[in-house]
């Protein structure tokens, strides 16, 4: 029976056919004609034949607007069904690269690996392989050649890995996140598979006259069809994939269950994080900053540090690191700013106090009148503050940084260039913005006395300083031949273990007050 016949307008068409079939059929199976003449006749008075005609008419016409109507309703069928269909490309595929989506993956849509039924063929079982494919600077592309720019390059990317004859199915989950099944491979065959995809990804495309290119971290496992679910194996893709993305980009790993505990690690550590930065737990230790020529204090540098519930010292890049990526870092800054602001408030005038900003939160608009607000608050004067950023800070979002620095420099606070020499372009940064300090990292000076490319190095940093008029501060000075050299260059400013290590606030006011006692006895 047709499918139309199913449906409740079917089945409505289906009993008017029937009656006006059973009228006619009634009038040729029994013998109407001559019960008829004798009925008319009997009862011509009261015009029993226009009756019986109307009956006879009416069961015509029914069955006319049937065949009529059941054609209109198989057409608005057809109508709906091309509907629905569209409905579900739409629900299941992404727009831009028309490539299957998430939701197709979940839905087990797998459609060159599956038959007619959706079952997986005998010799595919147990050899099915998902690599989780994820682009390395994404977000710089989009800054580059816009968000047009950076659609034509996922647009490409997509091309580019299903042009590649293992990628069975390609899915892309969401912004620069690919997802692969390859059928049949060995070991080797998989990781060959997935050194190709990076460099089918990586190759320079050309957009907008810029030739531009994009890194991919790859991670894969294998999916033990009928044991678990098909998400599971791609999880464990994207936990390779997380792993090799740590590393740097253009990695390809495949799981290992140590990547799993790795996450449980985390995941412990983010949640212990929270309750810390509630209960105001990290405190600001101060490292002193030396007047190298003078030899007294100048300032100190505000270091974070966590000691966790069972005595261990997490080190702050490690804290930071995931207070930044679960986006606690405003909180957390929030907290040890007016921790050491107050704390600053009992050092002598002319000290001052530095504090680091990281990179993420240089991509908040508000970040200047938070400052700000905490400096009014704890009625530190903002010449007294000194925010200390890196050069990878600046090149995020130059113009919000831009904003931000001018914004500061604007109410008085000074601002340092953290780590100068490490980042990408030092002295672009120099040229762009305004500093009034140049910190020169410590890996320059742990060796800048052995190594003469390091030396020539750290001779031009502080003559570059010089010509420009901005102080500059040594990081990572642990020798008196350091700090003699340093100070024979013309350095201003000298940070390390020499003078002192970073030190709760209590000995921050010890080791001003013995200064002061020193410098007293020597006048
Ligand atoms: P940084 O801003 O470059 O801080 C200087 C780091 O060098 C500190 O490490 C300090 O203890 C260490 N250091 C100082 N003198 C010496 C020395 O003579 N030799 C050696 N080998 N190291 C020395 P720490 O405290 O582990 O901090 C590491 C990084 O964590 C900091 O690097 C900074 O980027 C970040 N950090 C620390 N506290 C905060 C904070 O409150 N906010 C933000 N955003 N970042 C922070
Ligand atoms: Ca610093
Ligand atoms: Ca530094």
């Amino acid at each position: 029976m047709p499918e139309f016949f199913r449906t409740r307008a079917g089945r409505q068409c289906l009993t008017i056919m029937a009656l006006g079939a059973a009228l006619w059929i009634s009038g040729a199976l029994l013998d109407v004609d001559s019960w008829l003449v004798s009925f008319m006749s009997n009862f011509e008075d009261y015009g029993a034949d226009k009756f019986v005609l109307a009956l006879g008419i009416a069961g015509a016409m029914s069955f006319i607007y049937s065949v009529l109507r059941i054609a209109d309703l198989r057409k608005e069928m057809l109508l709906r069904d091309a509907a629905q269909a569209r409905a579900d490309w739409i629900a299941t595929h992404d727009h831009l690269t028309k490539l299957p989506n998430r939701y197709a993956f979940e839905r087990k849509i797998l459609p060159k690996i599956t038959d007619k039924e959706g079952n997986i063929p005998d010799e595919a079982r147990n050899n099915v392989t998902i690599f989780s494919v994820d682009l390395d600077g994404f977000k710089k592309v989009n800054d580059l050649v816009g968000h047009k720019g950076g659609d034509v390059l996922l647009v490409e990317v997509a091309k580019r890995i299903c042009a590649l004859g293992n990628a069975d199915c390609v899915y892309r989950f969401g912004g620069d996140e690919f997802i692969i099944i390859a059928l049949g491979m060995t070991a080797a065959r998989e990781e060959w598979f997935a050194k190709v995809l990076i460099q089918a990804v990586t190759r320079p495309i050309l957009i907008d006259g810029f030739a531009v290119e994009v890194g991919a971290s790859v991670g894969y496992d294998r999916w033990s069809e009928g044991a678990e679910p098909l998400e599971d194996a791609a999880h464990r893709a994207d936990l390779a994939m997380y792993e090799a993305k740590s590393r740097g980009p253009n990695h390809q790993l495949v799981f290992e269950p140590s990547m799993q505990d790795k996450v449980a690690e985390r995941a412990s550590l983010e949640t212990k994080l929270r309750g810390a930065i509630q209960n105001k737990a990290i405190k600001t230790h101060y490292q002193p900053l030396i007047d190298l020529r003078s030899g007294s204090v100048c300032g100190f540098e505000a270091l974070a540090r966590w000691t966790d519930e069972d005595g261990m010292n997490i080190p702050p890049p490690v804290f930071i690191g995931i207070a930044e990526e679960t986006g606690m870092i405003t909180e957390l800054f929030e907290n040890l700013l007016t921790q050491a602001c107050s704390d600053a408030l009992a050092w002598p005038d002319h000290v001052r106090l530095s504090f680091n900003v990281s990179p993420v939160q240089m991509e908040d608009k508000l970040l200047a009148s938070r400052i700000l607000k905490v400096l009014a608050a704890s009625r530190l004067p903002a010449r007294r503050l000194e925010v200390e950023i890196t050069e990878n800070a600046l090149i995020q979002d130059p113009a919000i940084a831009a904003h931000i620095l001018d914004e500061l420099h604007e109410a008085g606070v000074q601002i340092a260039l953290d780590d100068f020499g490490t980042g990408y372009s030092s002295l672009a940064q120099l040229a762009r913005y305004r500093f009034d300090k140049i910190k020169i990292d410590k890996s320059f000076i742990a060796t800048c006395r052995e190594d003469e490319k390091q030396e020539k190095i750290v001779r031009a940093m502080l003559a570059l300083g010089k010509s420009l008029n901005i102080k500059t501060t040594a990081e990572g000075v642990e020798e008196h031949a350091q700090f003699a050299y340093l100070l024979q260059l013309g350095c201003d400013i000298g940070q390390g273990y020499l003078f002192g290590k970073a030190m709760p606030a209590a000995e921050a006011g010890i080791f001003i007050e013995s200064q002061i006692a020193s410098l007293a006895s020597t006048a």
